[in-house]
């Protein structure tokens, strides 16, 4: 029996049941896949159904404000996920969804995992959907020794796994892959037993699952020391939106370089025309970035002076931190200090 065939006996009744599994509408695969891409399954299932409520439609998401669509996606970090998705969807509200893998590649966001998973789910296109999970079954599968960090390495699997899949039914295929990887074919202790492709592993026959899949040795991340300034004017928390590098055009508090000592905050806020009491150090805490890490200390300044708040900064009560703006996560452990005060 072929591994098509195979994978799909063991698939059909294991279906997990996910509300995006139950739909073809290929607007609702699309968000649910950009969910998906950092985030686990059982995360995203209140978000999508959420998202999905809010923005039941491409047109519908193309006619909203940046700033429900931050909302709705506060949470599940990568914001720059959200920001394509909505400007694809104004593609799509003007031109109409592209009917094909090709078609839906030129949209801003979405790459060959993704259009792969669209077309196959959606318009039943038998492209295979190579992610982690697939990718690193068939490293297994054929002992595949190149890097599959490497455009080769990875151009090799995608052939293997675009020969296998079901030209019947390619969505389960891809799906049935996703749901091999994560519940069966695992990065570390691979259930080799209950795996319905054991027979044709050749990892599996060679007692070297977990040497697959091969990847070329991890750059170190750049590490930064950073101090957040927490300004307290009476309750109401002075919040800037960022311009440029990480989380450009996020709201965020604002920072300066380094681990600073209180002198060097009372220096800044007095540069800023704030008249500021004395600040404390009431945090920090360590934020890993896919490429970067922060270390960062945390500085609570009450301020007593009115600061105009010009064009990209504004004051901000606890609750509207909370319910209106959208902060991203590298700020939560700042976040949780403001909403643990009386
Ligand atoms: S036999 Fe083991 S290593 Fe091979 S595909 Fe199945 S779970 Fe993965």
């Amino acid at each position: 029996m072929c591994i098509s065939r195979k994978i799909l006996n063991w698939y059909a009744p294991k279906d997990r049941g996910l509300p995006w599994r139950k739909t073809k509408d290929p607007y609702a695969i699309w968000v649910s896949e950009i969910m998906l891409q950092q985030t686990q399954a059982n995360t995203v299932i209140p978000y999508y159904e959420r998202f999905m409520a809010a923005f039941p439609t491409a047109k519908d998401l193309a006619a909203a404000e940046e700033e429900a669509l931050l909302k709705h996606w506060q949470g599940l970090g990568y914001y720059r996920r959200a920001k394509h998705l909505m400007a694809a969807a104004k593609i799509v509200a003007r031109e109409g969804m592209p009917g094909d893998f090709e078609g839906l590649k030129a949209l801003p966001g979405i790459g060959d995992y993704t259009a792969a998973a669209i077309a196959s789910i959606a318009y039943g296109e038998a492209v295979a959907a190579v992610d982690g999970n697939l990718l690193r079954i068939y490293s297994r599968l054929h002992m595949v020794d190149g890097s599959i960090d490497k455009a080769a390495g990875k151009r090799r699997i995608v052939e293997l796994a675009n020969k296998d899949i079901s030209r019947d039914r390619p969505g389960d295929f891809n799906q049935a892959m996703m749901d091999l990887g994560s519940k069966i074919c695992t990065p570390t202790s691979p259930a080799c037993g209950d795996c319905p492709l054991r027979g044709d592993c050749m990892a599996y026959h060679a007692n070297c699952a977990e040497d697959y899949p091969r990847k070329s040795p991890k750059k170190k991340q750049k590490e930064e020391d950073v101090t957040v300034l927490l300004i307290d004017l009476d309750g109401r928390f002075l919040i800037e939106k960022r311009t440029g590098g990480l989380l450009a055009s996020m709201w965020g508090f604002p920072m300066a370089e380094g681990h600073i000592r209180p002198e060097d905050v009372m220096k800044l806020l007095s540069e800023a025309d704030f008249v500021a009491k004395k600040p404390e150090k009431v945090a920090e805490y360590r934020h890993v970035f896919s490429h970067r890490i922060w270390n960062v200390w945390v500085y609570y300044a009450p301020v007593e002076a009115l600061f105009a708040a010009e064009g990209g900064r504004t004051w901000a009560t606890k609750e509207a931190l909370k319910n209106t703006y959208a902060v991203p996560s590298a700020f939560s452990p700042a976040l949780e200090v403001i909403y643990g005060m009386d």
